[in-house]
């Protein structure tokens, strides 16, 4: 009989917590280690695409996403003074009866994929990181932040965009970059009128508006600026207000209701994408560590999920773990390659401010693709 197989899991983000599931799935005794002591996630609501939920099926967490998410086929396409241009039409029977669009709050999310993850039994290492990380032949030492080591056959780095395991495995990869654009996002009560993912194009940014609960709903705001400034967050709604002034429509009623105390944020999108291979030894970068994309695409997550879910599959289907790393890559590699140049090709159209229908044309191109099996 072979010896139960041992996998490290460094950080329990979407991607960590997906592969540290998947894993457990395929038989592996498996822990994970987030620097963060109290394992929270922060932020407005997040858009979940077709296959995004297909793997959450998976995952077994489909049925209570969207039991608290909200789920829509479709994304309506609005004229800057709110007129409906066209739907495009999501479904795919690729997809096999799943709803081929929805939305989360960030909370809940992190929620439902942690709860899934706890019945599993992995050993949760919180407050903890990874200092030392060497590759041998038939096994990887780690020496942590507490001061103990261990071996594995297998380490997992889903540490995020500012990955520290990348720097680790790979010290000459790309860094993140700056892609030319903010993100606004805001929360606020579901208006009646929004029924599905909602995009308003033509105008000098990208606006959009997607459900995440029958009750709530979040505006995304994608802002060209050509290098990072300095932004008084206090002043944020005004900003905000002024972007929006030329918007009809909900758009209109969303302006008139900004506050000092609308829950704002406002981050500078960053891309990174490793090369070829996220493999070394038996080590492999997952989700923004290996691919940050920028949110065109509403798909960053969901490719973070694919990968934990694709990594369980191919690891427990194959014994010998280089095998079943290099199957991986052969599954992952084009698929979230097509993520991110596609994202930034939506992002250069919209900085250009390019047709709305240049811009529908890449992203009807992208999901079809993703709404595939793969
Ligand atoms: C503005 C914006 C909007 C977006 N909208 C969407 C959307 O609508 N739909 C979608 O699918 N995607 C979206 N994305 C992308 C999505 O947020 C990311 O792709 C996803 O959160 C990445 O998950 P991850 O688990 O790889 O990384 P993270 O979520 O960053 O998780 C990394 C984890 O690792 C931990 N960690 C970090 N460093 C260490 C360390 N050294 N040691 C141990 N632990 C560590 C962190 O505490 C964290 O828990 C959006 C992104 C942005 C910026």
């Amino acid at each position: 009989m072979q010896a139960e197989r041992k996998a490290l899991v460094i950080g329990g983000g979407i991607a960590g917590m997906s592969a540290a599931i998947a894993l457990r799935q395929a038989g592996l005794s498996v822990d994970v280690c987030d620097r963060d002591p109290h394992w929270k996630v922060y932020g407005a609501g997040i858009t979940i695409t077709g296959p995004t939920l297909r793997a959450m099926g998976r995952l077994g967490v489909l049925d209570e996403v969207l039991r608290q998410g909200y789920a829509a086929d479709g994304i309506d396409v609005c004229s800057t003074d709110g007129r409906k241009l066209m739907t495009i039409d999501t479904r795919s029977d690729a997809l096999g009866g799943i709803p081929s669009a929805g939305g989360i709050l960030r909370p809940t999310l992190h929620s439902i994929i942690s709860a899934r993850l706890l019945t599993l039994g992995p050993t949760m290492m919180l407050g903890v990181t990874v200092e030392t990380l060497e590759n041998e032949a038939d096994h990887v030492n780690i020496v942590f932040s507490t001061g103990k080591s261990a071996r594995y056959d297998l380490v997992v780095g889903a540490d995020g965009i500012y990955s520290r395991t990348r720097q680790q495995l790979f010290p000459d990869a790309p860094r993140p970059h700056y892609a030319g654009q903010y993100c606004w996002r805001l929360m606020m009560p579901r208006h009646p009128d929004i029924l599905r993912r909602t995009f308003f194009l033509g105008g000098q940014g990208k606006v959009g508006l997607n459900p995440v609960s029958p009750d709530s709903m979040y505006m995304f705001y994608v802002e060209a600026q050509a290098e990072p400034i300095w932004r008084d967050e206090t002043k944020q709604h005004l900003l905000l207000s002024e972007l929006l002034s030329p918007y009809g429509g909900v758009l209109k009623d969303v302006r008139n209701k900004l506050t000092a105390s609308s829950q704002i944020v406002c981050r500078p999108l960053e891309t990174v994408f490793v090369g070829e291979d996220w493999t070394k030894g038996r080590t492999v970068l997952i989700g923004d560590a290996a691919h940050a994309t920028t949110p065109q695409l509403a798909s960053g997550a969901g490719m973070g999920i694919e990968d934990g879910l694709v990594l369980g599959e191919e690891i427990g289907r194959n014994v010998d773990i280089a095998a079943g790393l290099s199957a991986f890559m052969a599954r992952r590699y084009d698929r979230c390659k097509l993520v991110v140049d596609s994202s930034l090709e939506i992002s250069r159209l919209e900085r250009e401010q390019a047709p709305p229908a240049a811009q529908t044309a890449v992203v009807e191109r992208a999901l079809a693709t993703l709404n595939e099996e793969f």
